[in-house]
Formats: structure tokens, C-alpha cells, sequence
């Protein structure tokens, strides 16, 4: 060792840069990126002690060397930096870089691969067409180039108009990778809410199935719960949740903008005099305006964090699309964490790959919060309340104050009797319905009770007996799931029992349609109308050939738009 030292030593400057370079090369083309940066860093400080010392008059050839040496090691030790996510540092070089060279192939490639990473999607698209316009055959990397040209300009107009559309993907059964979405923030913002602390509201009327917000996780982590209560799943809980602080950590600590965004995330506490972050904060392309401090978030705070706002994906209000096998997953969404829940909640999730696509689950007014379900909200009062004792919350939603308000009405107290005995729910609907046809509910109150009351209405409408007896006596399935609708937003378990219905007896053409219109309230307005149908049928059983029903087909125009 020391020997080597001494040789070293001995070497001139020269040849000694020479060797690092070449090292800080070779572990590059290794990908080692750490010991990389490393050997660069050593090299970056000898080089820009060389060029202090090198006079600009008497030894412009040296010196001009120098600069281009320092300019590439700039660049590769940007790349190596932006291939371990460390992105603030990975600009910073850069940057320093094309001081020296702003017509530097190679650093304009990583400087835009950065900013993509970063969703500033049309400054990664000035650097790439930079670039293309510096060297047009690109070094022979000019497929590269341009499929990061089509991948920004195509982000770039998501995040603009959120008109994400995932068909293909859909229509190919999810096979490969999971789009990459971008990031959109759509006509909402945050103010003081009456439901709890904070909210998110709406700034403009919003149509069902349209999208509130695209944002990709902070950090996800998934695994495979073993099957069975015990030990054995509660520790792969605890292992699960463990990586994921590390992971959440580790994402805060890299990027300025993530730490800062976290620390504006509640921790459970004084709720009401919490800060109201600008929105802009969430929207791509904000650093541009805006430079984040750098502050440290203490472990016990992150904790707090993190137990109020990570989301499952397997909640009710959620819906995965393309996951195979039975992953559990657990992940932190910054902007999400602003929604509320309410038990008349107008918004619901869908989960692709490390995205999360916050959609209307039914119209939205302008000025109204956008909220989800946080427990399920197709159960009676009771059950609710106990859920929101788990939550540690206590829900004033209005449908909450109204259900409270009628909860001592003998009716009321009967139909709950005869679903807790299990009697005929085709009678206790009944009386329901008469109870509420009397004048005493009306409009979208007559939509709680019916969701309160979903399980009895579930049971009859797929119990051909209880369809057959009560028939014209309970209400049509179709008014029935628009009522419900109209009070909880749009529901899986709701349309599923439509669409098997449609399957079976055969619907018409314009009931198949309004079916596919609700369907945007559970799976966004992400895919056409082909794309839709398929998510609708996934595990209801088609028809057999010689059966009577046949589901009506689209014609090829009508099977574009929704
Ligand atoms: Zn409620």
C-alpha cells in the first residue's frame, strides 16, 4: 500500500490524472456508479487545481485540454449521480459543464433524462432537441434521442390536459411494463376544510370520470402477505414497513422538492392550523420557479407522516389495474394525502404501477371538496361508525348527520332487524322502498339508505328466487345503481352486479352504454370505449354460445370516444 502511494508520488501530474481518468472510466462502463463518482470527484478537484494553475496566455493548447477533460468528467460523473437518483447533484454538474461547453452532446442528453425524471417535461424536451440539432446522428443514438423526444412531448401534453389514455395497455391484457403516465394536477386546490384540517377542492365543475390528479408515489413498497392471520404475516408487515420508511427516507434526502412537500403533510396533529400550501407546489415543472430549502425532517416526524397519509392499494375505493398475484401494497402520494374522506365521497383511486389517478367518481361542482372513502361506505351507519373509530376520526359527513337524524325511525330500526336476522331481503327492501316512496326520503337521501343497505340489495338483485317473487315490487336495477350513484359515486360491486345482469338476460344497446358511461366513475376517463368494456366484463363469465343473451357489439366509430 504504501509503496504504491509512493509511486504514485512519483508519478507526474499528468500521468497520474491520466490513471484516474481511466479508472473513474472504467468503473463508469462497470456501473459502480458510487466508486465512480468517487475517482471523478478526485480527478474534477486535481483538474480544476491544473487549470488555476495553467496561465491562459502562455498555454492556451494545455489549458483548452484541461477544459474538455473537465467538461466530460462533469458529465460522467452526472450520469453515474443521475443513475443513483441524485438528481439536485446530477443537474449541478451539468450545468457546470456546459459552462465550459454549452453545445456538449453528452451532458444535454443527461441534463434532459434528468429533467424528465424530475416531470419538467418541456425543459427535458428543449435539451433533447438540442441536442438533435448539435450532432443529427446523434453519435448513432438517434433512436434514443427521439423516442425521448415522443416520450416528452407526449408527457408533456398529459400533464397539460390530463387526457391520459391507457387502452392499448388495457386492450393487450396489461402485458409489459405499465404506461408511464406523468404527472397532472388538475382544477383543484387546497384550502381550510370543514370535514378536517385540510382539503382538496374543486375550481370548476368536473364531469364524471374526469381526472382530479396523476402523481407518481414518493416511495412504494410491495410484497406478498402470507395467507392466514398469525405471526407469520404481521412480520412480513413489519418488514414491508420498515423498507418502506427506508424508501421514503431515502427519496426525501435526495430531492429538496419531495422533503419540503412532506413537511407540509400532516402528522395527526393540530389539525386546524396546519399551512395551506400553494397548489403550484404539486404541479410538474414547479423548480423552475421555485427554489427549495434544504431542511432535515426528524425521524419520530417522517413516522407521524407516514401513519396518516400512506394509502393502500387495496382499499375500497381503489382499484389496481394490471397487478398479477396478490401483492399488498403500501405507498406515500403527496397530493392525495390532502383528501378527506366523506361517506357520500365523490372521487375514488386507480392505481398504475407507482402512479395513482385521483378521478370524479360522479359530477363535481365547482368549489366542492373532493373526497374518498376511506372505509367502506356501502355499509349502515353502525358499521361506520365502528370503522371510523379504527380511523380515529368522527365522520360529520352530511350523509353521516342525516342517517344519524333518521336512525330511531321504527322502519328504519325494522329493515335493520330483519338484514341482522337474515330474513327475506327482498321483503325488508320492500319496505324500504314504501317507507321512503311515503314522501319521508327524498332525492339523494333515498341513495344512502340504499347504500347503507347495499348488502340486502346485492343479495336480491343476483338471487333469481328473491328477482322472481319480488319482482316489480322492488325498484329496477338501472334507477337503482344510478340513485346510488348519484349519493356514494360509481362502485365496482354496483356495476359488476349490472354488468353480470346485462350478460345474462342480455341488455340493449343504450343500457349497455350507460353502463359504460358509469364505468367511468370507477375506471376514469383513461381508456375508450372497446378498453372500457373489457375492464367491465374482467371475472364476470361471458355468455355460452347456445345461450340466448348476447351482448350487443359497437360498431368500429363507435368505439373510439367515451
Ligand atoms: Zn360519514
Amino acid at each position: 500500500m504504501i509503496k504504491k502511494e509512493q509511486q504514485l508520488a512519483e508519478m507526474g501530474e499528468e500521468t497520474k490524472m491520466q490513471q484516474l481518468r481511466s479508472k473513474a472510466t472504467e468503473l463508469l462502463l462497470r456501473e459502480d456508479w458510487r466508486e465512480s463518482i468517487q475517482a471523478y470527484s478526485t480527478f474534477i478537484s486535481l483538474c480544476q487545481a491544473q487549470i488555476s494553475k495553467t496561465h491562459r496566455e502562455s498555454d492556451p493548447d494545455n489549458l483548452s485540454k484541461l477544459r474538455k477533460s473537465l467538461c466530460l468528467a462533469l458529465s460522467n460523473r452526472a450520469e453515474a449521480r443521475f443513475r443513483l437518483k441524485e438528481f439536485r447533484d446530477a443537474l449541478k454538474d451539468c450545468e457546470d459543464a456546459l459552462q465550459i461547453d454549452g453545445t456538449h452532446f453528452k451532458t444535454l442528453l443527461c441534463k434532459g433524462k434528468i429533467l424528465l425524471s424530475l416531470n419538467r417535461y418541456s425543459l427535458a424536451l428543449g435539451c433533447f432537441r438540442e441536442a438533435l440539432v448539435l450532432d443529427p446522428q446523434c453519435n448513432g443514438n438517434l433512436e434514443m434521442l427521439n423516442g425521448f423526444i415522443d416520450k416528452c412531448k407526449k408527457l408533456d401534453y398529459v400533464s397539460r390536459t390530463g387526457n391520459f389514455d391507457v387502452s392499448d395497455w388495457v386492450l393487450s391484457g396489461f402485458s409489459g411494463k405499465c404506461p408511464d403516465l406523468g404527472e397532472f394536477v388538475g382544477t383543484v386546490e387546497i384550502k381550510r376544510s370543514e370535514i378536517s384540517g385540510r382539503g382538496l377542492f374543486s375550481t370548476k365543475n368536473i364531469d364524471v370520470g374526469a381526472l382530479v390528479l396523476v402523481t407518481k408515489a414518493v416511495a412504494t413498497e410491495r410484497c406478498i402477505l402470507p395467507k392466514g392471520e398469525g405471526d407469520l404475516g404481521e412480520n412480513a408487515q413489519l418488514v414491508m414497513w420498515k423498507n418502506f420508511i427506508d424508501k421514503v427516507n431515502e427519496s426525501a434526502s435526495k430531492c429538496p422538492k419531495t422533503q419540503h412537500l412532506i413537511s407540509k403533510l400532516s402528522a395527526g396533529e393540530n389539525e386546524d392550523d396546519l399551512e395551506i400550501p400553494d397548489i403550484s407546489l404539486f404541479k410538474p415543472e414547479t423548480e423552475a420557479t421555485h427554489v427549495f430549502p434544504n431542511e432535515s425532517l426528524d425521524v419520530d416526524k417522517i413516522l407521524s407522516i407516514l401513519d396518516v397519509n400512506s394509502l393502500v392499494e387495496d382499499a375500497v375505493s381503489a382499484k389496481v389495474l394490471g397487478r398479477d398475484g396478490d401483492f399488498y401494497g403500501v405507498g406515500l402520494w403527496l397530493l392525495p394525502s390532502f383528501i378527506n374522506h366523506s361517506c357520500s365521497p365523490n372521487a375514488r383511486r386507480l392505481h398504475i404501477g407507482d402512479y395513482v389517478i385521483v378521478l370524479a367518481s360522479r359530477e363535481v361542482k365547482a368549489g366542492e371538496e373532493i373526497t374518498f372513502a376511506y372505509y367502506d361506505v356501502l355499509s349502515p351507519l353502525s358499521k361506520r361508525k365502528d370503522m371510523e373509530k379504527t380511523w380515529g376520526f368522527y365522520c360529520k359527513c352530511k350523509r353521516c348527520k342525516y342517517e344519524e337524524g333518521m336512525q330511531s325511525k321504527p322502519e328504519i330500526e325494522e329493515i335493520k332487524v330483519v338484514l341482522e336476522r337474515g330474513l327475506d331481503v327482498g321483503c325488508a327492501i320492500f319496505r324500504l322502498e314504501e317507507y321512503m316512496k311515503r314522501g319521508v326520503v327524498r332525492g339523494k337521501e333515498k341513495g344512502y339508505f340504499r347504500a347503507s343497505f347495499w348488502k340486502a340489495f346485492s343479495e336480491a338483485y343476483q338471487s333469481e328466487k328473491t328477482v322472481r317473487r319480488w319482482g316489480r315490487k322492488i325498484p329496477a336495477l338501472e334507477p337503482l345503481v344510478e340513485s346510488l350513484v348519484e349519493a356514494v359515486g360509481s362502485d365496482e360491486r354496483v356495476l359488476k352486479v349490472l354488468i353480470r345482469k346485462l350478460t345474462k338476460c342480455g341488455g340493449g344497446f343504450g343500457e349497455m352504454e350507460r353502463a359504460i358511461k358509469l364505468g367511468r366513475g370507477v375506471y376514469g376517463k383513461v381508456v375508450k370505449k372497446q378498453a372500457m368494456r373489457i375492464l367491465l366484463e374482467l371475472g364476470i363469465e361471458k355468455p355460452t354460445l347456445n345461450g340466448l343473451a348476447m351482448l350487443p357489439k359497437f360498431s368500429q366509430n363507435e368505439s373510439d370516444q367515451l
